[in-house]
């Protein structure tokens, strides 16, 4: 938080909590999950998505900052006369369909860089929206969930680990890939899906899981900016699946795959299951 330039984590949160606001009467209701168009992502926008988008753009104009705001349904925009200072990456809701299902596990994504790219992201937040709870991070100074320093596993019993696995891969025709998640599947006693990228990358910070996989090449950059701060801040480690380091120019169509462990020992265990021959 000290040091930062005109308390950028308390605007980042006030985003964030104008989300919660906008969202939590949303939950459940059908509503809410109406597509109203499609994003700069290339998915189906739904009216909470955009209630959560605007929720965040309105703070950011009134807070009379200047920067580019890269989110997921408006795309890029710029605000204010030297947009180029800091850019704003944004998923204003993960988990829509289990926001508008009324499963509990939804939330806001919000980092900041100085040129977007992973290697520039600075600060970062994700709010659980529906318990409340606030992860945050800033580059070279920790993690944190609420007021408590937060540090990833040190778990390496791969068999007895809780590992998050992204299993969506509907229309995937990749066998390759569908043999590997069986490799990873049938490996750990506790697989966990829960349906919210950047959240189970804040699960991964906090150690409430040991690691979390999706190798589908599916998951949007501007969803997992916020959770890859914090995880690594928190200590974790996170490559690509053939253990390169995570760099992409983040843009509303960057798609990456990932491999997220709470520690190093566990995370090649992990890239040994899945790119060994057979
Ligand atoms: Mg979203």
């Amino acid at each position: 938080m000290d040091g930062c330039e005109f308390s950028l984590f308390d605007l980042l949160e006030k985003c964030a909590l104008k989300v919660r606001e906008a969202v939590i009467p949303l939950l459940g209701e059908t509503l809410a999950s109406k597509p109203v168009g499609r994003g700069a992502g290339g998915d189906l926008t739904k009216i909470i998505d955009l209630k959560a988008e605007q929720a965040i753009m309105n703070e950011l104009k009134e807070a009379g900052i200047s920067c580019t705001i890269i989110s997921e349904e408006a795309g890029i925009v710029r605000i204010g006369a030297s947009p180029d200072r800091f850019y704003v990456v944004t998923d204003p809701l993960d988990g829509t369909t289990n926001a508008t299902h009324g499963i509990p596990f939804a939330a806001t994504s919000i980092a900041v860089a100085t040129k977007p790219f992973f290697s520039h992201l600075t600060a970062a937040v994700v709010l659980d929206l529906v318990h409340n709870v606030l992860y945050r991070a800033e580059r070279g100074k920790g993690a944190y969930r609420n007021d408590e320093r937060i540090r990833s596993s040190q778990n390496d019993d791969i068999v007895n680990s809780v590992l998050g696995v992204d299993v969506n891969i509907y229309k995937a025709l990749d066998g390759k890939l569908r043999e590997k998640l069986g490799r990873i599947l049938s490996i750990t006693k506790h697989p966990r899906y829960f349906g919210a990228n950047a959240l189970e990358l804040c699960f991964v910070a906090a150690g409430v899981s040991d690691g979390f996989v999706d190798l589908r090449r599916k998951l949007r950059a501007l969803d997992i900016a916020g959770g890859y701060l914090i995880a690594k801040e928190a200590g974790a480690i996170i490559t690509t699946p053939d253990g390169k380091e995570i760099e992409a120019e983040i843009t509303p169509q960057t798609r990456i795959a990932l491999v997220a462990a709470g520690n190093k020992r566990l995370h090649k265990k992990i890239l040994e299951i899945l790119n060994r021959e057979k």
